[in-house]
């Protein structure tokens, strides 16, 4: 690897949460996975690699772990950002429901108030102001960009591309979204730069093992129709490599298929790499990725995997995600790294 080679960034987000996936309950949680975090760092120590650890209320909470977030924060090996889950992030006014587990069905006000709560907890308990987050169930409209902007926060990853939960959850229908980082802001649409907006949005790593994506998702929507569904056309074209959508995500992806679509992305001109999980993944049974201790064993090799490739390949620059917001805000300069490039891909 030369140090003339282009600049990738590397973002490594990690939904930081309760152990018992589905479940809406308010309080009484428990946080077995957040051991298993020590671990995980050692890794990505060893790889300079930087993670934002995005931390929801039982976890702010919890006393257990606190050394563990204040350790790796002050000697500035992780980010500490926010991800709320509406069901257990106080006040409870809302009724315990599928739909009302989206961010965005709640009014604002309810949002404002769960929002402050989760932020004033990380200040008092870990004595650190988060400037990062993501919505629970990647779920947030343009009523929560404000909030977020006024409890000065700089940056969202709550948008998974090309990925709709709408059916079954009432959440955001991604598709048509970008897929690299764009600015957001007082306008309603949340799916366009904003060139005013204030609060950068870093995408997760989505995207297809072929250009142009736009292209790749009409085709991909097409082989999923219900009535297309029998003749298992999807199944076929990714076996065959034809057609595969691709989460940057050790959970969903093998280390080839992170390692497919980064190199699409790096093509694209997108010169960022927003990698994320869950913490449950960690520890096996607790999330519906990692159900084995053969799986993690798998799940940390794949990580480990695709961090050698990156650095052996690239001249590979981990980042936090709050931090690689300043890095392409620059005073006096229309500075959207990975817009140009990408923006002419999804018009094709
Ligand atoms: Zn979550």
């Amino acid at each position: 690897m030369s140090t003339d080679q282009e600049i990738v960034y590397l973002i490594v987000s990690i939904d930081t949460e309760e152990d018992g996936w589905g479940d809406y309950k308010p309080t009484g949680h428990h946080l077995t996975n957040i051991a298993h975090l020590p671990e995980l760092q050692e890794l990505f120590d060893s790889y300079k690699i930087k993670p934002t650890y995005l931390i929801d209320y039982p976890v702010a909470a919890d006393e257990t772990h606190r050394d563990f977030f204040k350790t790796v924060h002050d000697t500035g090996r992780a980010e500490i950002g926010a991800h709320l889950h509406p069901w257990n992030t106080p006040p409870f006014q809302e009724e315990t429901t599928t739909r009302n587990s989206m961010l965005k069905n709640l009014p604002r006000d309810l949002q404002k108030k769960k929002i402050t709560a989760l932020t004033v907890l990380i200040e008092r308990n870990l004595g650190i102001s988060p400037t990062s987050f993501r919505a629970g169930r990647f779920c947030f409209d343009h009523q929560t960009v404000p909030i977020l902007a006024e409890l000065n926060y700089s940056v969202d990853s709550s948008v998974t591309p090309f990925v709709n939960w709408q059916k079954g959850y009432g959440g955001i229908d991604f598709r048509g979204y970008p897929y690299y980082p764009y600015r957001i802001g007082s306008q309603k649409e949340i799916n366009a730069h904003q060139r005013d907006g204030t609060l950068w949005e870093v995408p997760v790593a989505i995207g297809f093992n072929r250009t142009p994506f736009k292209l790749c998702n009409s085709i991909y929507e097409f082989l999923s129709k219900d009535k297309l569904r029998p003749l298992r056309l999807r199944g076929i074209a990714d076996k065959l490599g034809l057609l595969k959508k691709i989460w940057l995500c050790p959970e969903l992806s093998e280390y080839k298929e992170m390692q497919q679509l980064s190199k699409v992305i790096i093509r694209l001109g997108i010169p960022v790499l927003n990698l994320m999980f869950h913490s449950t993944s960690l520890a096996p049974g607790l999330s519906p990725f990692v159900r084995t201790i053969k799986d993690r064993q798998t799940f940390f090799k794949n990580l480990e995997l695709f961090f050698a490739w990156l650095h052996d390949n690239y001249n590979l620059k981990p980042v936090f995600l709050s931090e690689y917001c300043q890095i392409v805000t620059k005073p006096d300069d229309e500075n959207d790294i990975g817009t140009l490039n990408a923006q002419t891909d999804i018009t094709q």
